[in-house]
């Protein structure tokens, strides 16, 4: 589905991601590890096209590049922007009918349907601001189930959330991939990796280890991704 070939991205000198070569397979749950500043944003920015790769190539099947879902690390939209749930969740329509454009006629129903999956209904006509953190990444995962897109990109959709939500959303993760969706999540927490993603890939700005989550978390990787985050001082910070 997606093959990344001896891909680099740099940010002015700054080299990044440096000749990282994997494939991912149609359907697959992954989780992305490594060091802070091992370049897993990066990575994922570069599968939706938003920077452009120094050397290598990405190729992934354009049918599916038009529709992915992405969720940026640290949720950027503006909270204090004074939109409902229901808009928040509806704009996961957006690939479907084009941006301002008249909702569908079952769209109520379809954005109900999707936040009685994350547990929010109830909380249809509220507006974004008076959401707590766990509620609002309820919403987005949400809006991403609307979006019903074959390849779903996660950034630390976990950061700062309680364990109840962290379940929760783990669970729809694992749907969402039981319904044949293609997952690539950036992650810190290794039990979660462990216990629910099949593969994963441990990046420290090279490719330290792909492949099965057994074979890929071992100590001698993990080691070595601190070894290779030594070099940019990114030692002190948690994989
Ligand atoms: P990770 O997500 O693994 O923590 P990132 O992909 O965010 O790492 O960043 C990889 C490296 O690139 C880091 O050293 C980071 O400081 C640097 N970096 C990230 N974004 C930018 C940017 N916009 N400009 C310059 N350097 C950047
Ligand atoms: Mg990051």
């Amino acid at each position: 589905m997606i093959k990344f070939e001896n891909i680099s991205v740099t940010y002015g000198n700054h080299v990044a991601v440096e000749d990282v070569s994997f494939d991912v397979q149609d359907g697959g749950l992954y989780a992305i590890i490594g060091p802070n500043g091992a370049g897993k944003s990066t990575l994922l920015k570069a599968i939706i096209g938003i920077l452009p790769l120094t050397k290598g190539a990405i190729n992934i099947d354009p049918a599916i590049a038009a529709h992915m879902a992405y969720l940026p690390q640290q949720s950027n939209i503006d909270r204090s922007f004074p939109i409902s749930v229901f808009d928040t969740v509806a704009m996961g329509l957006w690939q479907e009918i084009g941006p301002f454009q008249n909702y569908p006629p079952d769209a109520t129903d379809r954005v109900h349907q999707a936040l009685n999956e994350v547990g929010m209904s109830s909380y249809i006509n509220r507006p974004i601001g008076t959401l707590s953190g766990g509620q609002f990444q309820r919403v987005l995962f949400a809006r991403m189930s609307l979006q019903n897109a074959d390849l779903i990109l996660l950034d630390e959709p976990f950061n700062n959330l309680d364990e109840p939500t962290i379940e929760d959303l783990t669970n729809i993760i694992m749907k969402w991939n039981k319904a044949g969706k293609t997952i690539l999540t950036v992650l810190h927490d290794l039990d979660i990796v462990r216990d629910c993603f099949p593969q994963a890939a441990l990046l420290a700005r090279h490719l330290v280890a792909f492949g099965s989550t057994e074979d890929v978390l071992t100590v001698d990787n993990i080691r070595t991704s601190y070894r290779l985050a030594r070099q940019w001082g990114g030692i002190n910070q948690h994989v």
